[in-house]
């Protein structure tokens, strides 16, 4: 038995490389080696997404049906009043969700009376005894800590892709911005969650890239989504190749393998996959999905509660409970 894998932030681009390119079976052996040794392999995390502010967004990421220059069938939906929001948290407790992870389509807070409700919203979810999550966008220090101080255990900014490749996909703001948050997040002891998105026409070295910032920054982002690219008919990138699963097979692995502690998360492009292919990324070491209400991600397809549960039972895994960790400093 060989002593338990230690928890790196020096890794190089060399060593993730060579992890990345391992025979896809070696990597996924040793990936769900390492899971073995930091997590419950049973244990996956369902994570409920409600979207509380929909479509008419300034940004345009070329692979969002929410921004409001793109001509999608996205049904624009102004801030979900507050009781309305809590009653989708306590149902999807109902179904076994342990975390309520809440989304505003707005390229950054504002200091106005809807950032005041999402406040109410965060305590009211605390209070349900839920990992509340947030994802609005930008947010300075300030915002950050008042997020913090109404129960905020985690917030949620994707890196996307590499900061090599951030230009070809989103040109309203910066790589750096996005950094900016990151860092305004952890410097008010809320959890960190971000990861990226596969299949926006990267290259293997931009997917490394974007791994080694996750896996270099002073702590691991306790959160790390990794998605398929939803295509969305009316965005620059509707026509794009759908992502391969052993793709998403290969960055799972790798996530896991360099970010032992955290939990990885296998996100949006769940519905164009089969149980058993994800099966395939629960072995590589992905712990957690994510599941929304009407059989929706946001604004995109995805399995329904039961189907996800029922296919937890035949691969005898169960839906874990709220962390009682919390964000060290
Ligand atoms: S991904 Fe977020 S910031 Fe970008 S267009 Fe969509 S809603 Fe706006």
């Amino acid at each position: 038995m060989t002593d338990k894998t230690v928890l790196r932030n020096d890794w190089t681009r060399e060593e993730i490389e060579a992890i990345y390119h391992l025979p896809l079976l070696e990597l996924v052996y040793k990936a769900a080696t390492v899971h073995r040794e930091w997590n419950d392999p049973e244990e996956i995390q369902i994570s409920t997404l409600l979207s509380i502010k929909t479509g008419g967004c300034p940004e345009d990421c070329s692979y969002c049906g929410q921004a409001a220059r793109y001509h999608t069938n996205i049904k624009v939906q102004a801030l979900l009043p507050t009781e309305q929001v809590l009653e989708h948290a306590r149902k999807a407790k109902e179904g076994g969700s342990s975390r309520f992870c809440m989304a505003a389509a707005w390229r950054e807070v504002r200091n106005n009376r809807d950032f005041d409700r999402v406040i109410d919203m965060v305590k009211g979810v605390n209070e349900l005894g839920m990992e509340v999550c947030c994802t609005l966008g930008m947010l300075s220090e300030e915002q950050a800590e008042r997020l913090q101080e109404a129960g905020l255990y985690a917030y949620n900014h994707n890196l996307d892709t590499s900061e090599q490749y951030y230009e070809e996909i989103i040109s309203t703001r910066t790589f750096d911005h996005r950094i900016n948050t990151i860092n305004n997040v952890r410097k008010a002891g809320i959890t960190v969650c971000s990861g990226g998105i596969i299949g926006l026409g990267e290259t293997h070295r931009d997917r490394i890239s974007m791994l080694l910032t996750l896996a270099t920054m002073p702590k691991h982002p306790e959160s790390v989504p990794i998605n398929a690219l939803a295509r969305v008919a009316g965005t620059p990138l509707q026509d794009n190749e759908k992502t391969d699963t052993w793709e998403m097979v290969r960055m799972i692995a790798t996530a896991r393998i360099i970010m032992p502690s955290s939990m990885v998360r296998l996100s949006a492009g769940r519905m164009e996959m089969s149980g058993f292919e994800q099966g395939w990324c629960f072995m590589a070491g992905a712990n957690s999905i994510f599941t929304g209400e009407r059989e929706t991600l946001l604004v995109t397809p995805n399995p329904g509660i039961s189907e996800d549960l029922q296919l937890l039972q035949t691969l005898g895994l169960k839906p874990m409970g709220r962390a009682e960790v919390s964000c060290e400093l």
